[in-house]
């Protein structure tokens, strides 16, 4: 079979696709066993399988959250969105099942590497995934960086002060993911209306309805987003911010909210700085994880 395998790998799906020559040909979602672990691994290899109907494959990418050593192939850390994930040996396993090579990294790195696929004359870009959690991925002088322990990008603990109870994924208060994120969103909602936690599209159809408090903190982390972001952009001499996710594809206006934030901070000290949405959602994922496959030149070794 022509082409590469690149899989999406989150907390609720598995989205894989053929990529050819940037192209995607064919594609499936699955749901994510909630086992995590072992489970997930399999109910991957068996996605893979499903669509190339048992054919030999060239080569694999899966992008997926978490810090990942993007040399082994190996989950490092992981937040809470998939259940036993750090510590997965995502690359060896599907190496040897499917005897082709493999790439591995994190979901925010690929969305990145499909950007500077999309538009090769990015020099210094940051591509923001606002979803459950928030994190990023960087360009920097037109290559992929990760950082030496892989770990560059994650701006979910940059200081942001949030509401009372809500928490970022790494326990903290006060930190962006605990406003921005999906899950800071739910949080500060049923903090500020003094009500059970509730989903993010039951958040959005209370703003659409009307509801004060759901408006309230959907502006609070479109504006914290956009704010530590115009930080972001001044602190790395930023070209371009690109924004992607859950939370900017689901919550309307939110991306547009960031965008007045960010624009407010960098104009107040005569800086000009791009920013936008993706322009092809979550498929920049599969095809930036697809090109990290077939060229590893554009990352920093
Ligand atoms: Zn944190």
């Amino acid at each position: 079979m022509t082409g590469v395998v690149a899989v999406d790998l989150g907390a609720t799906k598995i989205h894989a696709a053929v990529v050819r020559d940037g192209a995607i040909v064919r594609r499936l979602r699955r749901a994510t066993p909630a086992d995590g672990g072992r489970a997930v691994l399999d109910a991957v290899a068996a996605a893979i399988t499903e669509l190339t109907g048992g054919a030999a494959v060239a080569g694999i990418g899966v992008a997926c959250a978490g810090i990942v050593d993007a040399r082994s192939g190996t989950v490092l850390r992981s937040g809470a969105t998939i259940r036993d994930w750090a510590g997965a040996e995502v690359g060896a396993t599907l190496a040897a099942r499917f005897r082709c090579p493999v790439v591995v990294d994190n979901d925010c790195n690929a969305f990145a590497a499909g950007l500077l696929r999309d538009g090769p004359g990015r020099s210094s870009v940051v591509a923001v995934m606002a979803g459950t959690g928030i994190g990023a991925g960087l360009v920097l002088d037109g290559a992929l960086y990760r950082g030496p322990r892989y770990g560059a990008g994650e701006l979910a603990h940059l200081p942001w002060p949030g509401v009372d109870g809500a928490r970022c994924g790494c326990g903290r208060p006060d930190h962006l993911e605990a406003t921005a994120s999906g899950s800071g969103i739910e949080q500060s909602y049923a903090a500020a209306a003094g009500t059970e936690r509730v989903r993010l599209h039951a958040i959005v159809e209370r703003r659409a309805n009307g509801d004060p408090v759901a408006a309230a903190v959907v502006e609070s982390g479109a504006r914290a987003l956009g704010t530590v972001l115009a930080g972001v952009a001044g602190t790395l001499d930023l070209d371009e911010v690109v924004l992607g996710g859950g939370v900017v594809a689901a919550v309307p206006g939110f991306a547009d909210l960031a965008v007045q934030h960010f624009e407010t901070e960098v104009a107040a000290r005569g800086q000009r700085v791009a920013i936008g949405r993706a322009t092809r959602g979550d498929d920049t994922v599969l095809t930036g994880i697809a090109a990290l496959v077939t060229d590893r030149k554009d990352t920093h070794p």
